[in-house]
């Protein structure tokens, strides 16, 4: 352990952690990468990192000027802590279905948010295109200049993944890896990671675990956009092919129901002591469909994306599941206090 000079140098570096009832189940070796562990508590503190650089490195984003950014949270709050460690200031625009964990912690850090409906991308009042007419406005008003970090288009995102995650998890595993899955939001995890891995070893399998509702799945399996049904995940699910996913290679995609994610999501949580958000439950899903895709003996790594206090009010609270029609695990109930 080394000390850091600062909050940014504490990002990345997360370790491999073997999951140990989807390696028994499939006879493979399944191993989670601890995004969750990075000070913003998700995989976004990198993205946001690479995307502040890039722009101070650009000379577009001046001292003590404004991020402007549309985000489901992880990101904002990514750049919220990487802007309050250098000086920069952040609006957040986000969809008012997002988890009120997300929310607060957001106002906890400062940044200025501005909640707006959740509408599809092709609607010109969605959150991202919203965030990105406010960067033009606010560049031309404020004193110090904005930027829009454009997460989804911005191909300083994904090489985050190219030059941090994607490394991290072949030399960690000294490139025994014969398997990475995930699921994508922009993308630039999925194709930054995938791009790496297969730069060091070709013969990795890259899959893509696809929400209901995104159209990704029938993209890489059809080649055409479509979308059917529906997700509780957050910050996963994406309708069209963002410029970070442009040439990712994906070899295996999956599509993966909410019933076949949160038993495993509450599995990890109660048997393993890893509380996850939503997305690491479609992950791991994906990790094991690879696993029985590429048969046993062999290494499979995908994301942990981010913690599931997150979301407390939602995927781990038993009325919010009830109305989705979802399962609920016993041990969510609430139970009878503990006598001194
Ligand atoms: N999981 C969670 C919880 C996220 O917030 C995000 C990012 N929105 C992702 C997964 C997907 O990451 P990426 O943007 O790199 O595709």
């Amino acid at each position: 352990m080394t000390i850091a000079a600062n909050v940014i140098e504490a990002i990345g570096r997360t370790p491999l952690i073997e999951l140990r009832a989807a390696s028994k189940a499939t006879g493979c070796r399944i191993l989670g990468k601890a995004e969750f562990m990075n000070p913003g508590g998700s995989v976004k503190d990198r993205a946001a990192l690479f995307i502040v650089k890039d722009a101070v490195r650009r000379g577009t984003l001046k001292p003590g000027g404004l991020i402007v950014e549309g985000t489901a949270g992880n990101t904002g709050i990514g750049l919220a802590l990487v802007a309050n460690a250098l000086g920069y200031s952040t609006v957040i625009v986000i969809p008012e279905t997002q988890a009120k964990e997300k929310k607060d912690t957001l106002r906890l850090q400062g940044a200025q948010l501005l909640e707006v409906p959740a509408v599809p991308y092709a609607n010109p009042n969605n959150y991202v295109k919203l965030s990105g007419r406010l960067a033009e406005r606010l560049a031309k008003e404020h004193p110090q200049g904005a930027i829009w970090a454009n997460q989804f288009d911005n191909l300083a995102n994904r090489q985050a993944h190219i030059e941090t995650t994607g490394p991290e998890i072949y030399d960690e595993l000294n490139g025994e890896i014969d398997g990475f899955i995930c699921a994508c939001g922009t993308g630039g995890t999925l194709a930054g990671v995938g791009l790496a891995l297969k730069e060091r070893k070709p013969g990795v399998a890259i899959g893509l675990a696809d929400p209901m509702g995104a159209a990704l799945y029938s993209w890489y399996a059809h080649g055409e956009l479509k979308s059917s049904g529906s997700s509780i995940t957050e910050g996963i699910g994406q309708g069209r092919v963002t410029d970070n996913l442009v040439g990712a290679p994906v070899d295996f995609p999956c599509q993966i129901p909410d019933e076949e994610a949160l038993p495993i999501l509450f599995d990890l949580a109660q048997n393993e002591g890893l509380l996850l958000g939503g997305s690491s439950g479609v992950n791991v899903a994906g990790a094991i469909r690879l696993a029985r895709e590429l048969g046993p003996g062999h290494t499979i790594v995908t994301i942990l994306c981010d913690g599931g206090g997150r979301y407390a009010s939602k995927l781990f609270n038993p009325a919010f599941l009830r109305e989705q029609k979802l399962p609920t695990p016993p041990w969510l109930e609430p139970r009878e206090p503990v006598n001194p």
